[in-house]
């Protein structure tokens, strides 16, 4: 028996599989990386199969350079995951592999590669003293039982109030697989790891013998790569890790949990539009285990799958510690009043509530001091000049800010386009309501949270590790203080600004609001402190409001979930959303305007087209941004039509020049 002549490889470039020869080297494996030329470079790939012959001219093949056999291949379910994602994500197959690997792996070896290589198998493992578990109450043992006692592919909605203690139900499940089989593998997505430190330190605290490592994008690339080592060498047993860490490539994943499924940082925002709960539950099915998705707002589309009967739900209906009571919730009718940043009865609930030693939460959507600085006389606003966002006023830095290019200005002495000196700021963010309270309250001692005052890990750890002490008064801060920290202090929650979120086009911004406002509510009243959440509002009667004060998620799921049965939108259709962005908006509008006709020609009666329309955000970074929508009844109808239009668009037109332009799959946000 001779051995292959060929191997066929996959390389990080819009490019099919490649073929070439074998030569006289080490015969690679499938799954193994190798250096190979292509064009002048010479580029690391994935070898996805071995074969006796090739279609590509003797005179025209070329040879793989280098395998790199010194770690274990790549096994066939992690390409088999990676393949899914670029197909249904519509992206080469190569492109999407190796993108998932840490740059280490990805680029050519540098000269010292072995060496650093045996390096990064030194895992530094920090000595944490061990914390055994406590006993669950019977919901949270009923649900632990139900997943550790699955067999296949078992997805479980593991759907619990905030403070009902779901972390305690993943580690109980975690040990039970970990103790059944001593090759088992854990992976444990969470939304945003730098403002889950508690979860992380818990995970770590209860498997102190197992070897827990993280994945997100803080991490040094030395540090990637010596995690991402450890997972693939079956050395680490637990993952902890934001949505990179779903393509992590393990030698026996077991089991798969994603905390807070439903927040939107689980969907990729660039690159690889994914959505790394979906991929987390393919993964699930293919090594056929458990996938347990924890929410106390579960997304529409989980809620659905519970509903008709796929996922098996799991309720965690009372805090988990006894004496914790739910927080009374009351709207405070703000239409009828003059604007003020604090109405009447919150300021005395505030100032009662740190009288009597409790902690005071303030929450508002909006990071900086004012959205914008406006002129009295003719109404100029602060806009960027690269985006159709207005600026929003930094006063501590006295700047004004694009937060969506990142832009910063100076502030103007007067208004350049009447002359008027005064220019005032109007609205509130974070920075402003700071200043208010420490206005109001010159004896409390103040803390701001957001993503301006919080850059790093350490610096968010310092912040909620002086909440927890009890050294604030009063928090003010943005969705930040949301996630799930154990305040133990705060006996009131102030939401200043709900409204905007309201008013947003976004399909989903009602069902975000909810998630965020009981996220935040449930802040208050953890422990034996009794809670009271205040909501300002200027639409008391919004039937948002009325779910939220009943605390009945399953009342404002089933409410949505009617009305977007009858609208036919998602989770009852599937979507694509193609966007094109040029340096005018004719261009990229013509654009679109040609991919509908192609795309009417393709559709048939089962696939809708949308008009082409302007983005919401029409000019970001200088490019003016159009996008084009289209639903289909089924997930497998809408990807025969994509595979079929994105080919047509592919076809070279001189008009299309200057023009980029993307499909996400299954959008986020329209
Ligand atoms: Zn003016
Ligand atoms: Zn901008």
């Amino acid at each position: 028996m001779t051995s292959p002549q060929f191997a066929k490889v996959i390389v990080d470039a819009p490019l099919p599989e490649l073929d070439y020869a074998v030569g006289d080297g080490v015969l690679p494996r499938v799954g193994d990386r190798v250096l190979v030329p292509l064009g002048p470079r010479k580029v690391v790939g994935i070898v996805t199969g071995l074969a006796d012959t090739t279609e590509v001219p003797a005179g025209k093949i070329k040879s793989v350079l280098r395998v790199f056999n010194e770690v274990k291949p790549l096994r066939a379910e992690w390409l088999k995951t990676m393949a899914f994602a670029a197909d249904y994500y519509l992206r080469a197959r190569g492109e999407a592999a190796l993108s998932a690997l840490p740059p280490f792996f990805r680029l050519p070896a540098t000269p010292a590669y072995e060496k650093r290589l045996e390096k990064l198998r030194e895992l530094k493992t920090k000595k944490i003293a061990y914390e055994p578990a406590p006993v669950l109450n019977d919901e949270q043992q009923a649900a632990a039982d139900a997943v550790s006692s699955s067999t296949g592919y078992a997805p479980f909605l593991l759907f619990g109030v905030t403070g009902s203690g779901k972390t305690e139900v993943y580690l109980h499940i975690i040990e039970s697989v970990l103790a059944k089989d001593p090759q088992a593998q854990v992976m444990l997505l969470v939304p945003e790891i730098n403002l889950t430190p508690q979860l992380e330190a818990r995970v770590r605290a209860r498997f102190a013998q197992a070897t827990v490592v993280t994945m997100h994008s803080s991490l040094t690339p030395a540090q990637r790569a010596r995690n991402w080592l450890a997972v693939h060498e079956g050395r680490a047993r637990i993952l902890v890790g934001t949505r990179m860490a779903v393509f992590a490539s393990f030698q026996k994943l077991s089991l798969v949990i994603v905390d807070e499924e439903h927040d939107p940082s689980y969907k990729a925002g660039e690159g690889m539009r994914f959505s790394a709960r979906d991929v987390a539950l393919k993964r699930a099915f293919d090594n056929k285990i458990a996938c347990v998705l924890g929410s106390a707002t579960p997304s529409l589309e989980t809620w659905q799958q519970v509903r008709i009967g796929q996922y098996k739900r799991l309720t965690l209906s009372r805090r988990a510690v006894a004496s914790a009571h739910l927080p009374d919730m009351q709207l405070i009718d703000m239409s009828k009043r003059k604007p003020a940043v604090f109405a009447e009865e919150v300021k005395e609930a505030v100032t009662q509530a740190i009288e009597a030693g409790g902690q005071v939460l303030i929450f508002i959507n909006r990071r900086g001091y004012a959205p914008v600085i406006s002129c009295t006389a003719c109404g100029w606003v602060t806009r960027c000049v690269h985006c159709s966002g207005f600026t929003v006023f930094h006063k501590t830095e006295k700047r004004l800010v694009c937060h969506h290019c990142g832009s910063r200005y100076g502030v103007p002495e007067r208004c350049p386009v009447c002359g008027n000196a005064e220019i005032l700021p109007v609205g509130t963010g974070t920075q402003r309501i700071e200043e208010a309270i420490e206005a109001l309250w010159p004896q409390a001692r103040v803390l701001r949270i957001d993503r301006d005052s919080v850059r790093s890990k350490s610096a968010a750890e310092s912040a909620f590790e002086s909440v927890h002490a009890g050294s604030v008064d009063i928090v003010v801060g943005t969705q930040m203080i949301a996630k799930g920290h154990d305040f133990k202090r705060v006996s009131l929650v102030v939401v200043l600004n709900a409204d905007a979120q309201l008013m947003s086009p976004d399909v989903r911004a009602e069902e975000r609001l909810y998630a965020t406002l009981m996220q935040v509510a449930g802040r208050a009243g953890r422990a034996e402190r009794a809670g009271r959440v205040l909501i300002q509002t200027r639409y008391p009667n919004h039937p948002v409001y009325d779910d939220m004060k009943a605390q009945s998620y399953e009342r404002f799921a089933e409410r949505l979930l009617r009305e977007r049965e009858e609208a036919a939108s998602p989770p009852f259709c599937r979507q694509a959303l193609l966007t094109a962005q040029a340096k005018t908006l004719d261009r990229a509008l013509g654009f679109l305007r040609r991919a509908r006709s192609k795309a009417e020609a393709l559709a048939g009666d089962d696939v809708f087209v949308y008009e082409p329309v302007p983005m919401p955000l029409m000019r970001l970074k200088d490019w003016e941004r159009g996008q084009l929508l289209v639903e289909a009844g089924s997930r497998a109808r809408l990807h025969a039509f994509l595979a079929a239009w994105s080919a047509a668009m592919s076809v070279p037109d001189s008009r299309d020049a200057g023009t980029d332009w993307s499909i996400e799959v299954d959008p986020a946000d329209i």
